[in-house]
């Protein structure tokens, strides 16, 4: 494994670290406590402006072609900075432009990717419903085959991230199977779907806990048409497949979100524990405080590894990237919650007021134990694979 970084990475990362720090992170706090779909969509579109949304995509459509190593690198710059910022981002580039990417037919790639690339379309994907999220297979949504080439999809999406603002939804739904033995996933089909499409509307964006900036709603479809030619990659059934692979690599963009997190934590800590005085000293200098902080380095430290060796992984096509992916996303986002309630532990009573950073970062990190699989999820994926792996399986 060779993390060494080009010199054009190495600017790259600086410009972006800078443009992060400089024009993201001033907004987080607008973003958290007044939550608005219009500068959530100016972030993104400044993103766009510096090629982020479209970093990891093929150059042929539009992408910058960059390998998965440096593109989670300069997410960690985003997810320190605005956490629902790079929440959106996320499910824009990894979850619905990747989604094509990875599977989209060529006719798909040309006709979608350059827009989602240049963030003049907003993307989406709808795997959740109200009755089902960690048991995906169970959902309920239903795509029915009428004359003409086409489906007709009927059902509610639930936690949507970017549904008020997303121009393209990807769409999993249910192609009825002519098998009374079929296994519960079979059948599952994604569809690409344009937010003008009659018979689609999404809900109001819900209040939510943390990660307040991203706007998250349900998504409704009354009938909603599409084309045969919508099924991401053409063929029926393929679904659930696709966005197994597909949340492969969005574990490690949720991985990198509860990095950025404790890194952000880590250099509250590090400033307010010098600038407080308790007992004629300032706080810095008691060891319970100092611990607490040299486990948000830790976390910082390890996580970078682990992320950049399943980036890599994901680089080098290799069988197990997945495997270490979901490893990434539970060690970190379980280290990352500890460590953001450790962070508002050393503010003291002022960690616990609103405006204070470290009170929105412990909101906002909760969100990793729970997207892309919930720990417990994780637990069972990383299990499954490894008996795959010793051939119980
Ligand atoms: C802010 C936010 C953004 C999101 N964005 C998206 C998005 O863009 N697209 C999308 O499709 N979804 C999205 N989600 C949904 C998210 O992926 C799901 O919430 C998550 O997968 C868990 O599903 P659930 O909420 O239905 O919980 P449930 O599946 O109902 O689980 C409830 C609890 O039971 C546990 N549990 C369930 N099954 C088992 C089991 N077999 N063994 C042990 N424990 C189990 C879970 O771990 C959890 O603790 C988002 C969620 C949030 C909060």
């Amino acid at each position: 494994m060779d993390f060494t970084w080009s010199e054009e990475e190495k600017s790259v990362f600086s410009e972006f670290e800078k443009l992060c720090r400089e024009r993201i992170e001033p907004r987080a706090e607008q973003l958290d406590r007044n939550p608005s779909l219009e500068l959530i969509k100016d972030n993104l579109n400044i993103l766009a402006q510096f090629g982020y949304l479209g970093a990891p995509l093929p150059e042929k459509y539009g992408g910058g072609g960059m390998r998965w190593t440096a593109y989670f690198t300069m997410s960690e710059y985003l997810a320190k900075a605005c956490a629902s910022t790079h929440l959106s981002a996320l499910a824009h580039t990894l979850l619905c432009a990747n989604f094509i990417a990875m599977f989209g037919t060529e006719e798909q790639k040309r006709k979608y990717l350059p827009d989602l690339a240049k963030g003049r379309k907003i993307g989406a994907l709808c795997a959740t419903e109200p009755s089902c999220g960690s048991d995906l297979g169970a959902l309920k949504t239903k795509a029915e085959r009428i004359k003409g080439g086409k489906y007709v999809l009927s059902g509610t999406k639930a936690y949507v991230t970017n549904g008020p603002i997303a121009d393209l939804f990807i769409v999993l739904a249910r192609v009825p199977v002519d098998n009374s033995n079929s296994k519960k996933h079979e059948g599952i089909t994604a569809f690409i779907v344009e937010r003008d499409s009659r018979g689609l509307s999404v809900g109001n964006p819900y209040d939510k806990l943390g990660v307040r900036g991203s706007p998250t709603s349900d998504l409704y479809l009354d009938g909603v048409e599409v084309l045969a030619e919508n099924i991401v990659g053409g063929v029926e059934g393929d679904g659930f497949k696709q966005v197994m692979r597909v949340f492969d690599i969005g574990r490690v963009g949720l991985a990198v979100f509860s990095l950025g997190i404790v890194s952000a934590c880590l250099e509250e800590c590090i400033r307010y524990s010098k600038e407080r005085y308790a007992f004629g000293k300032p706080i810095a200098a008691y060891e319970e405080v100092n611990f607490k902080i040299v486990d948000m380095q830790i976390t910082v430290d390890m996580g970078r590894s682990i992320i950049l060796k399943s980036a890599w992984m994901h680089d080098m096509g290799l069988e197990d990237a997945g495997l270490l992916a979901s490893c990434a996303k539970l060690f970190v986002a379980e280290r990352a919650t500890k460590n953001a309630s450790d962070a508002l532990q050393i503010f003291g009573g002022l960690g616990y007021i609103k405006g204070t950073k470290v009170e929105r970062l412990y909101r906002d990190v909760k969100l990793g134990e729970i997207g892309e699989g919930t720990n417990e999820i994780q637990r069972r994926v990383i299990f499954k694979r490894l008996m795959k792996q010793y051939g119980y399986l």
